[in-house]
């Protein structure tokens, strides 16, 4: 059920701020917490998103549509990085979770429509680049966000990392390490530390 009611709710929210940023153009405090509220609706939203594969025809279960980074990539350049950043802190939550199957068979593989399962050496890593993904994604619109949003959306993320650990996924350690081993992959990029001219001289 919370399938389908996470984002539901997520939209409703969305659509609360939207409609009262039009209707109070003139309220600087819908401006300064319009961010961290879409952050939170997508969070919210976010965690659900990639089993809406259950729900879109034509899509199998892990479909590698909805397991990725993609959703969150159209938020962040057509409507808003605020959402997009919180669409992406819940997908790499839920990817981090789906890259521990108890086996590679069957349903744990992702998908594409046509193409089929993309197979058990190719699913994990699809998975561990869309959390990465998922990442930069975050860290890109947090860096365009002013000081109070910033400081609002990483409470938020580690209130809302807490939840997930706590209530919805109890083998913690590879969610854990996925989602560290990730953001150190990104931050190390962000930081030029590694890029790809290395990767690629590295194996020349
Ligand atoms: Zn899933």
């Amino acid at each position: 059920m919370r399938l389908l009611t996470a984002p539901l709710v997520a939209m409703g929210i969305t659509l609360s701020v939207y409609t009262a940023e039009y209707a109070f153009p003139y309220w600087a405090v819908i401006e300064q917490w319009k961010d961290p509220v879409l952050f939170f609706a997508g969070l919210i939203a976010g965690v659900r998103w990639p089993d809406w594969d259950f729900l879109i025809p034509g899509l199998g279960h892990r479909s590698g549509l909805t397991h990725s980074a993609l959703l969150p990539l159209f938020v962040y350049f057509l409507a808003s990085p605020g959402l997009a950043s919180g669409l992406s802190l819940g997908i790499a939550l839920h990817l981090s979770s789906d890259i521990q199957p108890k086996a590679w068979t069957g349903g744990a593989l992702i998908k594409f429509p046509v193409v089929g399962s993309i197979g058990k050496k190719l699913s994990p890593l699809w998975l561990f680049i869309n959390i990465a993904g998922c990442v930069a994604i975050m860290a890109a619109s947090l860096d365009i966000e002013p000081h109070f949003a910033q400081l609002i959306m990483l409470m938020v993320t580690s209130a809302g990392t807490f939840w997930y650990f706590s209530r919805e996924e109890k083998r913690r350690l590879i969610p854990l390490a996925t989602l560290a081993a990730s953001g150190l992959l990104v931050h190390s990029f962000r930081s030029g530390h590694f890029s790809l001219s290395a990767v690629t001289q590295f194996f020349v």
